[in-house]
């Protein structure tokens, strides 16, 4: 790397170019990934939001699965997103019977956590790693963090109403993920900060 970290956004579904711009805006270069063979020229890499039962089949259905499992496991930064977020979960609470995922972080996610009627909402969430401005954060049918591994670090929790303390952020090294969308906000610390997770790794 030469100081700029070239960052590739997964994409098969969801908010690719808003990932692009925000990635952008922190410093880095983009790319689409869509095949397995464009995975090695990548420092990091952002997996959206979407519905992860889809983006699974379509993983696997682009031949992209097992690449992007052995980069993970060789310590490629990836952030994920909501859907990403479950794509980058060593387990699934309430998986659809056939649904695989990526791996890497070891939790479990629960998709749809909040509720069918909570399609979605928003809410203020002092995150430290991000500073003491709080992050408006943005929902939409998403999951949560049911249970973390020893080497995770809990980044956010739900601050307000039934759910609150459920973990919404997390971090396991070069794996950063949460279950909210930031791309959608204009805010670009979340970005920021995977951009210097990638960097550092770099
Ligand atoms: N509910 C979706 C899923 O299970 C995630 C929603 C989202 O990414 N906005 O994949």
């Amino acid at each position: 790397m030469n100081g700029i970290p070239h960052i590739g956004v997964l994409a098969v579904q969801g908010d690719v170019r808003e990932h692009r711009h925000a990635l952008e805006a922190a410093g880095a270069t983009t790319t689409t990934i869509r095949r397995p063979e464009e995975v090695a020229g990548i420092d990091g890499l952002v997996i959206p939001g979407g519905e992860s039962t889809t983006m699974d089949k379509l993983v696997r259905a682009f031949g992209l699965q097992s690449s992007l499992r052995e980069a993970i496991a060789s310590g490629l930064p990836v952030y994920g997103s909501c859907a990403g977020m479950i794509m980058l979960a060593d387990r699934i609470a309430d998986a659809r019977p056939d649904q695989e995922t990526l791996g890497g972080l070891d939790i479990t996610v629960r998709r749809n956590a909040f509720g069918r009627q909570v399609d979605s909402f928003e809410e203020d969430l002092h995150i430290r790693a991000l500073g003491p401005q709080p992050v408006r954060a943005v929902f939409i049918r998403a999951p949560w963090v049911e249970d973390v591994g020893e080497r995770v670090e809990v980044l956010a929790r739900v601050e307000s109403g039934q759910a609150a303390g459920r973990i919404v952020a997390v971090r396991q090294g070069s794996l950063l993920a949460t279950s909210f969308h930031p791309e959608v906000t204009g805010d670009h610390r979340v970005h920021q900060l995977f951009v210097e997770i990638v960097r550092n790794r770099s």
